[in-house]
């Protein structure tokens, strides 16, 4: 194992601006603790749930090409048209060619981060097709041109200071931090949004293989809208959001609310069966694409277990090292803990570029603690470490320093003791390895307290003896 690169570490750690961190520090602080409180107080062994729920999804990946099977005949019985692309260009085409067959030019989109995954937007764009972004979060990404660094809190790194200046800048009144008048605001320019668009476009939280149910979760109502107001209704869904049964649904919405914000239940739950059918309200089509980017290669390697997320971000949560280096240090679409295992697997993107991804971890394994399919992310943060070294992927193609010296010093007690006595003696900034300049320059470290124990256990020995 090598050490990583001191640009490595700068990226992950340096850089991030004072607000943005104490943003993401609050915005992960309080959902951390209302999820501890609300599992203590309504269940008696919350980890029995989180395992039940670990073993059906574990079952669904483990049959997955059965049950996308059942999913689609499901879906066809209930009036949808069903398509399933294998990589991120064709899941692009496919989104396209049913909106310029339907004529759609306008999209509103809620709940998904697949389509953020595919960069969807910008491809559309391009063809003169205009989407809108209508969770509040998402909305706000939009107008800043900036990307997500949550996955439940897209604008966790943004207070609502900086909401109020977009607001502001893009017309949509004078400067107003109040959370209430920015809702309002946002309801009212979104509403016109919703009642021109052609096409609503959404993910899915869950898919029934029983019955074909597309499950949406939300707090705002903005999915309401794009499943019922426009006359076209297109799912972009990844191949891993299945459960067998209808029935499975009510152990994963009370763990996904619990875990994702401390709610029993999320505000909105829709269950959409299909299109409208006669004298029903709803849109006239309904389309789902099934998208693997990937997916497939992952559930046949040593990985699989994290293709059993339900997106809570509880591990985001709970992450030192997100909280401390902040969602856009990770480059990619899914951040945290669940990011450094899912991203560098992912089909699109390229192992090399993010195989630094899995050692932005302290292993301190909060992320499975709290994580409610119970992924033993540590675990896989390893094995994938052990991918990039095998590969010479990422940082360990770079050359950086060996752990010989440190494995050295560790084995050897005489020299130990007297790195200690040196390190308390000499401020760690002058120190002399060059490599950790960089990343000192960044930081107030503590100071030194080393041979303390040693001390301790010298005093012990003496009066016991
Ligand atoms: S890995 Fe677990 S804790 Fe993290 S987002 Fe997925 S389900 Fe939630």
């Amino acid at each position: 194992m090598r050490l990583p690169s001191p640009q490595a570490i700068d990226r992950f750690s340096s850089g991030v601006d004072a607000s943005v961190r104490a943003s993401v520090y609050e915005g992960t602080r309080v959902p951390t603790e209302w999820r501890r409180e609300i599992l203590a107080r309504d269940y008696e062994q919350p980890d029995v749930l989180r395992k039940l729920a670990a073993q059906v999804k574990q079952h669904t990946m483990d049959h997955l090409e059965d049950y996308l099977v059942k999913a689609e005949q499901a879906l066809l019985a209930n009036g949808a048209e069903v398509y399933f692309a294998e990589t991120v260009d064709r899941a692009k085409s496919m989104a396209l060619e049913v909106l310029q067959r339907e004529n759609a030019k306008t999209v509103v989109k809620s709940k998904s981060m697949l389509t953020e995954e595919l960069h969807l937007n910008s491809f559309l764009a391009q063809h003169g097709i205009e989407c809108v972004e209508t969770d509040l979060g998402e909305y706000v990404i939009q107008i800043d041109d900036d990307v997500p660094s949550h996955i439940i809190k897209p604008i966790v790194h943004k207070n609502r200071r900086d909401i109020a200046k977009s607001f502001e800048r893009e017309g949509l009144g004078a400067y107003n931090d109040d959370p209430e008048t920015i809702t309002r605001r946002a309801r009212v320019h979104l509403r016109k949004s919703f009642l021109r668009a052609d096409c609503g476009m959404t993910g899915a939280n869950f898919v029934s293989a029983e019955s074909g149910r597309i499950v949406l979760v939300t707090n705002e109502g903005n999915a309401r809208w794009c499943t019922t107001a426009p006359r076209l209704h297109i799912v972009m869904v990844g191949i891993e959001k299945l459960v067998p049964r209808d029935k499975d649904l009510g152990l994963f919405l009370n763990l996904l609310a619990r875990s994702a914000v401390g709610q029993q239940l999320t505000v909105y739950t829709q269950f959409v069966n299909g299109p409208r059918s006669i004298g029903k309200d709803g849109p006239d089509k309904m389309v789902v694409i099934f998208v693997d980017n990937g997916r497939s290669e992952v559930l046949g390697s040593d990985y699989r277990e994290i293709l059993r997320c339900i997106r809570c971000g509880a591990c985001q949560n709970v992450c030192p090292v997100y909280r401390q280096a902040t969602g856009h240090a990770y480059r990619a679409t899914y951040q945290g803990p669940i990011g450094a295992v899912l991203s560098p697997l992912l089909g699109a993107n390229d192992f090399e570029q993010l195989a630094d991804l899995p050692k932005a971890s302290s292993l301190c394994g909060a992320c499975n603690e709290v994580c409610p399919v119970d992924i033993p992310i540590p675990n896989l943060l390893l094995r994938l470490r052990d991918r990039a070294f095998r590969e010479g992927a990422g940082m360990a193609k770079k050359g950086t320093p060996p752990m010989a010296p440190w494995a050295w010093l560790a084995t050897h007690p005489g020299a130990w003791r007297s790195a200690l006595t040196m390190a308390n003696a000499v401020p760690m900034k002058a120190a002399p390895v060059p490599a950790m300049h960089r990343w000192l320059g960044t930081r107030e470290l503590p100071a030194m307290k080393g041979g303390a124990f040693r001390r301790w256990w010298r005093k012990h020995q003496k009066a016991d003896s």
